[in-house]
């Protein structure tokens, strides 16, 4: 992660910021983070996560936080104290899978399975996770076709969905399948500030609690390692934006792009200390 973040550094110089073009070149060549509805923002609710408030926007009936996390019922709890225990981790739930394995199906009409099939094994060969076909297992994850990208996040009990749109990528499932493993975002670290510099208004008007501190909204957690900005949990300089200004830059002002290429060195070591 050392080294992505030199590489930003010298490739987003003062130069990058302060000429237009170059920017929305360097955004055009940007992923998309990831959202469960599209350009669709819901009620914003105010709920409860282990009796703490949290925000998340209702949209077509579910619970969407951070823009691709879906809550469940028990996690939103409205009356205080009914919400589920609280995640323990930067990334994790209480819900992680027993014995680091996650059961799973495909739905037959999701199309490019091989979208799926191509992150699980990115996540086998870089952690060790392992991903089975369920049989008869209570608690598994089904892919499926989506409005977006979205996941619950860590294991829920039960079936959950890992939705995908067809624009969802490799890249994006990867990210998808670290909300099931208990991943929250980068950028919603409690230690952030350290690292970065949100600039609320810049932000589309509704998207702001994206970039909510998970402990701002009453959630706990451990961040482990340093923010890493090559992270595949991280957004880029310009998710979110709603004026072509950045929405995050590190705290000299420079610009830094979105990573869903892969797990990087960072993720690989969280995960590895969750799982
Ligand atoms: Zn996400």
């Amino acid at each position: 992660m050392a080294a992505f973040g030199t590489i930003s550094v010298s490739s987003c110089s003062k130069d990058n910021e302060s000429q237009p073009a170059q920017r929305e070149q360097a955004q055009a060549q940007d992923a998309k983070a990831e959202e469960a509805y599209p350009g669709q923002s819901g009620q914003t609710t105010v709920g409860s996560w282990g009796g703490e408030a949290i925000t998340y926007q209702e949209i077509n009936g579910d619970k969407v936080y951070e823009g691709d996390i879906l809550l469940t019922p028990g996690q939103a709890a409205t009356a205080a104290g009914q919400g589920q225990q609280r995640p323990s981790s930067a990334g994790r739930t209480s819900g992680r899978w027993p014995s680091a394995i996650v059961y799973y199906t495909i739905d037959s009409n999701l199309p490019s399975q091989n979208r799926v099939t191509d992150a699980i094994a990115h996540w086998q060969a870089n952690s060790p996770v392992r991903f089975v076909q369920r049989t008869t297992q209570s608690n598994y994850v089904t892919f499926r076709v989506g409005s977006g990208c979205s996941s619950n996040i860590g294991m829920v009990g039960g079936r959950q969905y890992i939705n995908l749109a067809s624009g969802c990528s490799t890249g994006n499932t990867i990210h998808e399948i670290g909300h099931a493993l208990g991943l929250f975002h980068e950028q919603t670290r409690n230690d952030r500030d350290t690292y970065v510099n949100i600039l609320t208004q810049n932000i589309q008007s509704g998207y702001e609690h994206n970039f909510t501190k998970y402990g701002a909204q009453g959630i706990s957690g451990t961040d482990y390692g340093a923010l890493d900005f090559g992270s595949i949990m991280m957004y880029g300089s310009f998710s979110f934006s709603s004026n072509g200004q950045p929405t995050i830059t590190k705290k000299d002002g420079s610009t830094f792009n979105i990573q869903r290429t892969g797990l990087s060195a960072g993720d690989k070591s969280g995960i590895d200390a969750m799982y």
